[in-house]
């Protein structure tokens, strides 16, 4: 028998990018790859790609460690430079800062001997009011960056969207006319707004670069249908199958507690079954009970509290069932999605959250 580990199909990933690639016709395509490229294996996965024209990732240490796995691609920092002594590493290295705030243009324009020119992407806020530089500084910071000897050609503009998951939303109209009317004044050789959220919904697409993450792992960023959605998005297949084995099973009697707190009681005799995955693992230690878990073709529900390493499944009165079948807590049976309504979270966080001691077989 085996603890958790998360199955990961190429194949699916392969088909997904190619999916993309379709969607997104003549653009280019900046694959996001950060937090472990969401859990699936940073250099693994890098590897795998194919037909994308540069890799995203949100810190230096992730990008560092693409270079010396061997991985040749353009690398885009997403979150920009942290400080400015880490500017000629990554000139030396074509890694690709993104820009989003004043005191890095002023890094940019002020760094003495830089061993190349950089190239970087200049980040404006259209309403996400996170990061970003302020759009009447647009223009100003542009024209600085492009005319530095530190900056190679000029920057690439870009900006992302606080409500591409809900295509309907009021705020991505204003947001897409905002960075249109940047783009028609500054005239930049290349711009990006789109993640998948955005690549789907078919927001911005006149817009050069789409920076998918979640797509390409199979995974929708969509809570509701919408007819606005690209009918491409039902070809996804999840790339992620989190599995562990069910090693013990036991008989328990009505009125019997169990698990931590004694917090689940049952209302009738039945079977219940642990399964070898905890919070340890990154199972969600908040999953409800009813939480559905994937065991030999049926769903069952998830009982009493999500423990470090385990968790428990109610199999029903006259279960037979013992340990041995190996469960799917998520997957191309159990979509991440459902798993994340029921948790109250997000698919993002469930597949950043698997652990270090997940093994990942390709
Ligand atoms: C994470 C990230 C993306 C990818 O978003 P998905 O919703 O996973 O497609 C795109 N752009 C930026 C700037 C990001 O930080």
């Amino acid at each position: 028998m085996r603890a958790a580990w998360a199955a990961i199909d190429l194949a699916a990933l392969s088909d997904n990018i190619d999916v993309i690639r379709e969607e997104a016709g003549a653009r280019k395509i900046l694959a996001v790859l950060k937090a472990n490229a969401y859990g699936h294996g940073l250099i693994r996965i890098a590897q795998e790609l194919h037909d994308v024209d540069a890799i995203g990732v949100a810190r230096l240490e992730e990008a560092l460690e693409l270079r010396a796995a061997g991985i040749s691609r353009p690398i885009v920092l997403l979150e920009g430079f942290f400080a400015e002594d880490q500017l000629p590493m990554l000139a030396a290295s074509n890694i690709q800062p993104v820009i989003h705030h004043r005191w890095q243009v002023n890094a940019v324009l002020s760094i003495q001997d830089l061993p190349e020119p950089l190239k970087v992407w200049l980040k404006v806020d259209t309403g996400m009011h996170r990061l970003g530089v302020e759009p009447n500084e647009a223009e100003r910071w542009f024209k600085a960056l492009t005319e530095s000897n530190n900056v190679a050609s000029s920057p690439i503009l870009m900006s992302h969207l606080a409500c591409a998951d809900e295509p309907e939303h009021e705020k991505n109209e204003q947001q897409l006319a905002y960075f249109s009317s940047l783009v028609a004044s500054l005239k930049p050789e290349a711009t990006s707004i789109a993640n998948s959220g955005a690549l789907f919904a078919r927001l911005g697409q006149s817009h050069d670069w789409v920076r998918p993450g979640l797509a390409m792992y199979g995974i929708s960023p969509f809570l509701q249908d919408n007819k606005a959605l690209s009918p491409r998005l039902k070809q996804l297949r999840p790339v992620m199958k989190l599995c562990a084995d069910l090693i013990s099973t036991r008989d328990i009697k009505k009125g019997d507690s169990v698990g931590y707190g004694s917090a689940w009681t049952t209302s009738r005799d039945t079977r219940i079954g642990i399964v070898a995955i905890g919070y340890g693992d990154g199972y969600p230690r908040l999953a409800p009970q009813g939480t559905p878990v994937w065991i030999d073709g049926k769903r069952y529900p998830l009982v009493a509290r999500v423990a470090m390493d385990m968790v428990t499944v109610d199999l029903g009165p006259g279960s037979t069932m013992e340990p041995g079948k190996t469960a799917e807590l998520w997957g191309p049976n159990l979509p991440v999605e459902e798993i994340a309504q029921h948790v109250g979270t997000v698919a993002y966080e469930l597949l950043c959250n698997v652990a270090r001691r997940v093994t990942l077989v390709y």
